[in-house]
């Protein structure tokens, strides 16, 4: 059952309503500055991951922090990172590492939101497909970098980022990032390239056998906060799904599917959504229907350059469009759950 949030409308699940009742952050002893950050953001209750994680993490603990998407996680390292943060030395001293420059860019904004009231904090976004140059300019001062494993590595490489102060190393979607094939070896020869004296943290919403191995590397004697660990679906979400007829021509399968889809969002009042497409020419097809029926509609997927997907990423945010078609599942991850009303998975 869900149980009423203080705003008028609002609910939380039992996902993110602390079981003993309300507790604020204050409750959290963190630093004014951080505290004034999360309540100028509306966060004035922690949800159960960080009333249980943020403590630990502010004694210094390596952590494995594993709960749903969507229950705030991202507040978690978020709040740890800027409360450990030294803003007098302009040296990097935390560094986030995420499986896509998409997931960087968000964590990027949820830091320097909560991050508001820390007068002279830098935090900026190191990914592929933008200038070095201007990577080389914002590290003379960054007290905080988040990056995708490929750029910060070249950046070390280059010696543009001075590993040497870095007390906090945050893998975000730790599962993403350490998945067999993935970025394991970045992860790796960065892990190998910081201070031996620091803390980790290791974000998941999953926790398979491989993450859980490929942790060993980096952390002996970790505390876990697992919230719901065999049960990863968020609660108060409602599922649709129609059966389409299989046609010979696929053609007339996608139009099938285009008239459900238009017949779903004409049905549920919804805000603005995200669609997983397979190919990217159907996405673009279907966003010229989505539009031209009055949803307005834009694609984004893996094969476009960095500042398009920035660009339909931030027309998303800016509500002048309502869909996103995506055709890379893990390039959309970032999308917070709050964001979007509707995720379907198409074609
Ligand atoms: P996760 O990283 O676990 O997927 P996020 O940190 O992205 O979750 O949080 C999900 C959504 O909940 C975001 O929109 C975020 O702004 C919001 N949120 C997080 N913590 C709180 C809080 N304590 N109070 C209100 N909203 C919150």
């Amino acid at each position: 059952m869900a149980a009423p949030m203080e705003a008028a409308g609002r609910f939380r699940t039992r996902d993110v309503l602390l079981p003993g009742g309300p507790s604020d952050f204050g409750s959290l002893l963190l630093s004014p500055p951080v505290l004034a950050g999360l309540e100028a953001a509306g966060f004035h209750r922690p949800s159960p991951v960080q009333l249980k994680a943020i403590p630990l993490g502010r004694c210094g603990l390596d952590l494995i922090v594993q709960a749903k998407s969507g229950t705030g996680k991202t507040c978690v390292f978020a709040t740890i990172a800027l409360d450990a943060v030294l803003l007098d030395s302009p040296a990097t001293q935390i560094l986030i590492l995420a499986p896509t420059r998409e997931i960087a860019v968000q964590i990027h904004a949820v830091i320097t939101t909560i991050g508001i009231k820390m007068e002279g904090l830098e935090c900026h976004v190191f990914i592929g497909g933008t200038p070095l140059s201007q990577d080389r300019s914002r590290l003379k001062k960054c007290h905080i970098a988040v990056g995708s494993p490929g750029r910060i590595k070249q950046l070390i490489e280059l010696e543009y980022l001075s590993t040497a102060s870095v007390r906090l190393l945050v893998l975000d979607e730790a599962d993403k990032l350490l998945e067999e094939g993935s970025f394991q070896e970045q992860v790796n020869w960065i892990y190998s390239s910081l201070p031996v004296n620091k803390q980790m943290l290791a974000v998941s919403a999953t926790y398979p056998e491989s993450l859980a191995a490929a942790l060993t590397r980096y952390m002996r004697e970790p505390t876990f906060v697992r919230l719901n660990p065999t049960d990863p679906s968020l609660l108060g979400l409602k599922q649709y799904y129609k059966i389409v007829n299989s046609h010979p021509l696929p053609h007339k399968t996608f139009e099938e599917k285009t008239q459900h889809l238009q017949e779903l969002f004409s049905k549920i009042p919804f805000n603005q959504a995200l669609v997983f497409s397979n190919l990217h020419s159907r996405a673009q097809h279907l966003a010229e229907i989505l539009t031209s029926r009055g949803f307005p509609a834009e694609c984004i997927s893996g094969n476009m350059n960095q500042s398009q997907r920035l660009d339909a990423m931030a027309k998303l945010k800016q509500f002048h469009c309502r869909v996103l078609i995506s055709t890379d599942l893990v390039s959309c991850y970032c999308f917070q759950t709050s964001f979007l009303q509707i995720l379907l998975q198409i074609y």
